[in-house]
């Protein structure tokens, strides 16, 4: 039966989706901002709630049935190392491009000296409050970030939506453990993982069923956020700041065309039309969450469903990804920091260059996968350079765009290296064969 095109999910969440910016401004410009809040704000808070909701529990019970139904243990050592590798490489040519494009078009020395200062003066508030934020990350010694990976209370970690390494952690060494003791003693509790995964498959289901709706609610409620009730006021920070976010736009474009279309074009037969047309809702739901955690349980199901990825990778690659791998934040991260240096008329040498990919791996690494979270790290990286942490009150009037725009990159990395392990290790199915089997 061929399904018409409005009734795919992907077009009914753009049709949300650009409703959701065309309700936005009509309602800025209108002087609904307050309806919007109040009735229309609320059930995108309810969206993201529900898709946060059942991402520790999706991570917790894939990844220990993924785990426990291995044969052995060596090959999960394999596909570890493979991701986390895949994961640097690509993010270090985000870096890369990033840094090569905001060096040569330096969008830094656009802004004119009037607005610098009106920026600097608006956003000072925020701006210091965010580098107090990062002040109290960095205060931690070089070893941290693997303490915080192992919880001292399970309980803990999984009422934590921000601490979801600490659950892939403890569920990869439940699975492994499950392994090493006898069949039938561990039966029950693979049993009961097993039913807790189909249950919040069908909940991401039944979740996505609603998501046109929740892209539009979002979206409304971002764009009357940004405006405020004076609509002109975008339009000013759009002619100060468009350069930069021109570059960091165009960064994300070429890191998606150039390295993911590079990498599954070299490494799985998947054609890229393919790729992209499945990867679409989590792309969307990406954008108008500002997320990769709360986007997380789509991207699962995106790939088991429709990339063709094996529970066994998505369940391992993909929580793991949205949480260490952020390409568009860390693209973003370099950009901003250089455009920081350029506009208060600060020259960066090819050291400090180096240093910001090195702080700039490190901080995409760490950065939480919630809205806003690059920016606290950004604070680290100018740190790191001697660029005073204050700059960033000149982005922040524009970091919710590009927000969104670094998370549907963040989410489209993770897919791709899920589609390019699941076929290094045999595990990708050829999803347009009517009768489906692993691509050759
Ligand atoms: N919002 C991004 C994410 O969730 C993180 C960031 O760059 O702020 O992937």
């Amino acid at each position: 039966m061929i399904v018409p095109w409005y009734r795919k999910l992907h077009w009914q969440i753009l049709i949300g989706l650009v409703l959701g910016l065309i309700y936005g401004i009509i309602a800025a410009t209108s002087g609904w901002v307050a309806f919007t809040t109040d009735w229309i704000a609320p059930w995108g808070k309810i969206f993201i709630n529900l898709l946060t909701l059942i991402a520790v529990p999706l991570v917790l019970a894939s990844l220990i049935t993924g785990v426990a139904s291995l044969a052995d243990t060596r090959r999960l050592s394999r596909i570890g190392g493979k991701t986390i590798g895949i994961y640097l490489c690509t993010t270090l040519f985000a870096l890369v491009i990033g840094l090569l494009l905001v060096n040569v078009v330096d969008p830094g020395s656009a802004v004119p000296e009037e607005m610098r200062e009106r920026l600097m003066a608006t956003y000072q508030d925020d701006a210091s409050s965010r580098a107090e934020q990062a002040r109290e990350a960095k205060e931690r010694g070089p070893l941290q970030p693997l303490i915080d990976m192992v919880p001292s209370n399970v309980f803990e970690s999984v009422s934590n939506n921000r601490a979801m390494l600490q659950v892939v952690f403890f569920a990869l060494f439940a699975g492994v453990c499950l392994l090493m003791i006898p069949r039938e003693k561990a039966q029950p509790l693979i049993g009961f993982f097993d039913s807790l995964s189909e249950l919040v498959i069908k909940m991401v289901e039944v979740i996505m069923r609603i998501a046109p709706f929740g892209v539009f609610c979002l979206l409304a409620s971002t764009i009357t956020d940004i405006a405020g009730d004076d609509p002109s006021q975008i339009l000013e920070l759009l002619s100060a700041l468009g350069l930069y976010g021109a570059v960091v736009i165009a960064g994300l474009v070429t890191h998606v065309v150039l390295t993911y279309a590079t990498i599954l074009t070299l490494f799985t037969p998947k054609r890229l039309v393919d790729f992209f047309g499945a990867v679409t809702p989590a792309q969307l739901v990406a954008f108008s969450t500002s997320s990769s955690g709360a986007t997380l349980p789509i991207s699962m199901d995106v790939a088991e469903r429709r990339l063709g990825v094996s529970e066994e990778v998505t369940s391992f690659v993909l929580p793991l990804g949205a949480t260490i791998n952020m390409d568009g934040t860390g693209l973003y991260q370099a950009v901003a920091a250089v455009f920081i240096a350029q506009a208060v008329g600060l020259d960066l040498d090819l050291a400090s260059q180096v240093t910001i990919v090195l702080t700039a791996m490190l901080a995409s690494i760490g950065t939480a996968a919630v809205p806003s979270a690059g920016i606290v790290m950004l604070v680290i990286i100018l740190e790191s350079i001697n660029v005073p942490a204050a700059g960033i009150a000149l982005i922040l009037g524009v970091d919710r765009i590009l927000d969104m725009c670094r998370t549907v990159v963040n989410v489209t990395g993770d897919l791709t290296v899920a589609t390019v392990v699941a076929h290094s290790e045999g595990q990708l199915t050829d999803l347009s064969d009517p009768e489906p089997k692993l691509a050759t």
